[in-house]
This record gives C-alpha cells, sequence and structure tokens, in this order.
C-alpha cells in the first residue's frame, strides 16, 4: 500500500490542447478516491500515466513517496481493473489469476502462487470456477476474475476504469456492495473512475471531479452530492 501523488501533471497529445491540465492531487495511503467528469475530459489518460502505459509529459508522480515518472509499468507495483476485463479466454479462471504472478518468473513458488490464487477465490466467491473458462462465466463472474488478478499481486494501489459499466443494474449493486467490502478488508490505496453517482457516493472516501482535463473540484461524496 502507498500514497499517490500527482504534482502538475500535464498530458498533452501532440500539440493539441492538454488532455490533462496541471492535475494536482494528494491521494492518502488506503485511501479511496473517485475521479468523476464528462466524456472526454482526461480521466482514463490520467489513469494510464499512474500506472505507467502513457508518458507524462510534465510535472512529477509519486508512488510512495518516490517519483516514478520514467519507472516501467512492471517496477510501478499498481494493479489496474479495467471494464473490458482483458482476461485470457484459453486460459482457465486458476490461471487467470495466477498470471501476474507466473509474469514475473521465479519471484513465487508454485506453493506461494497457489496460496494467493486461493485466497483471493475465496474472498470473491469463485472456489467453484476455478476450472472453467472466460467464455462460461457470467459478466460479473468475468469482472470478479479480473478483481482477482489484481489482488494476487498485493500491488501498492488500485486502479479501476469504469470496472462496472458493462454489467446490467443488478449486477452492478453486486459488485458495488462486494468492491466496499474488498476495500475494507485490503484497505488498499484506490483510484477508481465511473459515471456512476451511486458508486461515488458509497465506494468513495473523496470525489475528485475533472472537466476538460482540469481538476475542479475534490471533496467528500457528501459535501458534494448532498448539496441542497
Ligand atoms: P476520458 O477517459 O475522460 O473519456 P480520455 O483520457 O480518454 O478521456 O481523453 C482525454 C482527451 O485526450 C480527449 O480529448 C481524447 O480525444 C484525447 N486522447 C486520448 N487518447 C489519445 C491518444 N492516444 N491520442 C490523441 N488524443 C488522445
Ligand atoms: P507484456 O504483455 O509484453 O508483458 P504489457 O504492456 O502488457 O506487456 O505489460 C508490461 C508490464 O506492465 C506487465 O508485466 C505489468 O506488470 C505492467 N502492466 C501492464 N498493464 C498494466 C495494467 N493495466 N495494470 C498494471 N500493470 C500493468
Amino acid at each position: 500500500m502507498a500514497s499517490i501523488t500527482l504534482n502538475h501533471i500535464v498530458k498533452k497529445y501532440g500539440d493539441g490542447f492538454p488532455a490533462v491540465n496541471d492535475v494536482s492531487l494528494d491521494i492518502a495511503d488506503g485511501e479511496f478516491v473517485i475521479l468523476v467528469g464528462p466524456s472526454g475530459c482526461g480521466k482514463s489518460t490520467l489513469l494510464r500515466m499512474i500506472v505507467g502505459l502513457e508518458d507524462i509529459t510534465s510535472g512529477d508522480l509519486e508512488i510512495g513517496g518516490k517519483r516514478v515518472n520514467d519507472l516501467a509499468p512492471r517496477h510501478r507495483d499498481l494493479a489496474m481493473v479495467f471494464q473490458n476485463y482483458a482476461l485470457y479466454p484459453h486460459l482457465t479462471v486458476y490461471e487467470n489469476i495466477a498470471f501476474p504472478l507466473r509474469l514475473t518468473k521465479g519471484q513465487y513458488t508454485d506453493t506461494e502462487i497457489d496460496s494467493r490464487v486461493r485466497n483471493a477465490s475465496t474472498l470473491l466467491e469463485l472456489d467453484e470456477h476455478l476450472e472453467r473458462k472466460p467464455a462460461n462465466l457470467s459478466g460479473g463472474q468475468r469482472q470478479r476474475v479480473a478483481m482477482g488478478r489484481a489482488i494476487v499481486r498485493q500491488a501498492q494501489a488500485f486502479l479501476f476504469d469504469e470496472p462496472l459499466s458493462n454489467l446490467d443494474a443488478k449486477l452492478r449493486g453486486q459488485m458495488r456492495t462486494e468492491i466496499a467490502r474488498l476495500q475494507r478488508r485490503l484497505a488498499t490505496t484506490t483510484v477508481y473512475v465511473t459515471h456512476d453517482q451511486t458508486e461515488a457516493m458509497t465506494l468513495g472516501d473523496r470525489v475528485a471531479v475533472l472537466r476538460r482535463g482540469v481538476l475542479q473540484q475534490v471533496a467528500s461524496p457528501r459535501a458534494l452530492y448532498d448539496q441542497p
């Protein structure tokens, strides 16, 4: 677990208007921050810069107090969950969850991998589905597998990019409860992009509002949504 500090972060694609424009934000260790804003305001770009999939044009990004601008994604120790799950169709649930641990060759023994996969699958109620392939799972179960893959790494922080937007309303509600429960259990620093006001209200310690690349407001969900 670690704090995340954004210090005057700018992202320009080509020579256009900055997609992210001078964003500064301190995210405390264990804090759950929701990022909201209209389509095209720079939410994904910001997440991708934090995880290291996109270069930062200017400004400093710190994870756990250490500047990471030039650090490759694999050394940042963050786990990202996408809305399209990004599961491997030819691998079982077990192997999908184990995948990030197998990538770092030799770092984890098979026993260690097995114990982490089983802990995560119990936490996510996937025990009965470990031998199945993604095609044979419901949308909610697939999303759980994607979360399992984030959990096994015991990463310093989770980054969620609209993880529930492909699910129907009922499943969304269940998964929301599940994510809230996980966050209480694991207390991992989290940045979570969503369009859903209920998710923002119930999951976030704070909500950050982005508009045309500029951070407009950062407040508790209550202060933001309960205004008369
Ligand atoms: P959001 O996630 O809030 O919808 P994005 O971060 O995807 O916003 O996009 C922010 C802005 O940056 C948009 O104007 C978008 O068109 C632009 N943009 C995003 N990715 C690229 C890219 N790879 N090349 C050029 N422009 C991009
Ligand atoms: P490759 O498929 O060749 O490993 P990737 O670009 O998919 O290349 O990933 C390289 C490394 O970057 C991965 O090992 C992983 O640690 C990290 N990485 C890539 N994407 C993400 C992500 N969304 N969240 C966290 N880490 C990532």
